[in-house]
């Protein structure tokens, strides 16, 4: 079964990244309200084919910790991805309000397990770890979106990056050139690293003042940024040290992030994760939600 746009109701727009923008959609034929990704690439029918193609194996992507995947097709020069709508959309609109160890715990161990997932059963490396691509559904379930299974579309996107904030590892930096070759588990376990701390502490952790340059020679020669210790347990501080090792061959992995006692003792915990999602999601609105701001002009 193809899904196509002409079944579409198109709604509102839930954001916008780097490469494309998000609508809301209603598919009409299935009933089932959907989030309709549109990603402008300039390149000819036959490599936008390959990427519908590469995209299918997402229909096997089945998982609690994956947003779901119901289609892929091409209009012109843009590729339309459907998924699966997520109420509250992506982490970075959740944190501003302060973030309990409890519930970071919970946050941290969804996206461990989809990762893990994506890498045992569909031998993917997700490549763009951070919190737009964490997202949140009334439920209070948390699943990862937009990785890279299509390399063709990796490829592509690659050479239009034009990101401000880097969740690149340090082995990642001064090897941009030779992305496909070099990427491995443990790149994906440092942005991992860096996203809790900034979903803890509200902000990207390394200074955004400076020039690219300067930011990047902070994360290859400086000391990795630290969960604050005044407001975290031992056991999470330890946990994200472990994800931001700057040696990439030290670095664990996932089943060894799983077996982490701060992971073990999360786990074990009964949170109400519902709740917390909807009083963050209501301060968000509250602050002005949805709207798209206009960048002040100084
Ligand atoms: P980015 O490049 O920042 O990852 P995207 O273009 O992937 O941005 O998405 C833009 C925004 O749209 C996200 O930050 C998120 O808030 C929203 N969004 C993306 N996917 C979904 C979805 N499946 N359901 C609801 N909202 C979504």
């Amino acid at each position: 079964y193809n899904i196509t746009m002409k079944e579409m109701e198109v709604l509102e727009v839930l954001g916008s990244g780097q490469y494309g923008t998000v609508r809301r959609v209603y598919h009409r034929p299935t009933c089932v309200p959907m989030a309709l990704k549109e990603i402008r690439l300039e390149l000819n029918n036959q490599a936008l084919r390959q990427i519908i193609m590469e995209l299918d194996v997402l229909h096997k992507a089945r998982s609690p910790y994956i947003v779901d995947f119901y289609g892929a097709f091409f209009i012109e020069s843009c590729v339309y991805y459907c998924m699966e709508f997520m109420d509250y959309g992506s982490l970075d609109r959740l944190y501003p309000a302060g973030i309990p160890e409890d519930i970071l715990g919970k946050i941290t161990l969804s996206t461990v397990r989809g990762l893990m997932f994506l890498k045992d059963e569909l031998n993917v490396i997700h490549r763009d770890v951070k919190p737009t691509n964490i997202l949140v559904n009334k439920k209070g379930e948390v699943k990862l979106c937009d990785f890279g299974v299509s390399g063709q579309l990796n490829q592509s996107l690659a050479k239009t990056h034009v990101g401000c904030q880097s969740y690149m590892a340090p082995e990642r930096i001064f090897d941009v050139e030779n992305s496909a070759v070099g990427y491995t588990i443990q790149s994906d376990v440092w942005s991992l690293g860096l996203t809790i701390i900034e979903v803890a502490t509200g902000r990207y952790p390394y200074d955004i003042s400076t020039n690219m340059f300067e930011q990047l020679n902070a994360i290859v020669h400086g000391d990795p940024p630290k969960l604050p210790e005044s407001r975290y347990s031992p056991l999470a501080c330890d946990f994200v040290a472990r994800c931001l090792t700057k040696l990439s061959t030290v670095r664990p992995a996932y089943p060894e992030l799983l077996q982490h006692p701060w992971l073990v003792e999360v786990d074990a915990k009964d949170v109400d994760m519902e709740d917390w999602a909807a009083r963050s999601y209501g301060l968000y609105l509250a602050r002005g939600g949805n709207r798209q701001v206009a960048p002040l002009i100084k």
